[in-house]
């Protein structure tokens, strides 16, 4: 159910039985020469879709904005807020939600960088919750990684199995900065193109459907013990 295709009676008596609002984040960032720069936003829409339809909480516009590396700046298309921006801007949002009535936000985020997170973690912890959807042990399910890097074995595979037609295999490129190396770029300190890099990390090429499929059935599975957690209706 989502709210922007709802009236405002419907939303009205929505909020009579139930004070839950599901709320996909997405961002605007390049994911390779082979994955869409909406990938990250598909995703959490597609989980909040299926959270839906278990549960009817209803689910929010996606906020297709976040904050993403610096050093993707050249990366044509790609875009960022702050992370100081973005928690004001999406704070704004739910405080006409929660003036309306609603009282448990359950923010998903397919996109794990540590100042986007840390944005929509401040917001307001009492009422807010944040699952980052890419943040499990996932090592048994990957053959070339230990765990999830950037349009890599993991994020491809997703893709995959939930919209094939959007990869474009042909582009893939295989592509490891280590973790080491990584974590200045990660932590915004370095803010210069990593060398050679096509904007990916890690290693599409060993992806496919069927581990997607796995992946993405772990992803529903915490996001719907997560979202139990808290009764409140
Ligand atoms: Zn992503």
């Amino acid at each position: 159910m989502k709210l922007e295709e709802c009236t405002w009676p419907e939303v009205a008596g929505y909020l009579q039985a139930n004070k839950r609002l599901i709320v996909p984040i997405g961002t605007c960032e390049q994911h390779g020469g082979h994955l869409p720069l909406n990938t990250d936003t598909l995703v959490a829409e597609k989980v909040a879709e299926y959270l839906s339809s278990e549960t009817g909480v209803m689910v929010a516009p996606t906020l297709s904005y976040g904050v993403n590396l610096p050093c993707d700046r050249r990366f044509a298309g790609t875009c960022s807020t702050t992370k100081e921006l973005l928690a004001a801007f999406l704070g704004s949002i739910l405080q006409w939600w929660r003036e309306q009535g609603f009282a448990r936000f359950f923010l998903l985020s397919a996109h794990g960088d540590p100042f986007h997170i840390e944005a929509l973690k401040t917001i307001d912890p009492a009422t807010v919750r944040v699952l980052e959807l890419y943040a499990f042990d996932m090592t048994a399910l990957l053959e070339k990684q230990q765990g999830p890097r950037h349009a890599c074995e993991a994020e491809t595979s997703v893709m995959l199995y939930l919209y094939p037609e959007k990869v474009q295999k042909q582009a893939m490129q295989d592509f490891e900065t280590p973790f080491a190396e990584f974590a200045p770029y990660l932590m915004h300190e370095k803010t210069e193109a990593i060398k050679g890099s096509p904007g990916n990390q890690g290693y599409p090429s060993y992806a496919s459907a069927a581990k997607g499929k796995k992946l993405f059935a772990i992803m529903e599975q915490h996001a719907l013990a997560w979202l139990l957690q808290v009764r409140e209706s």
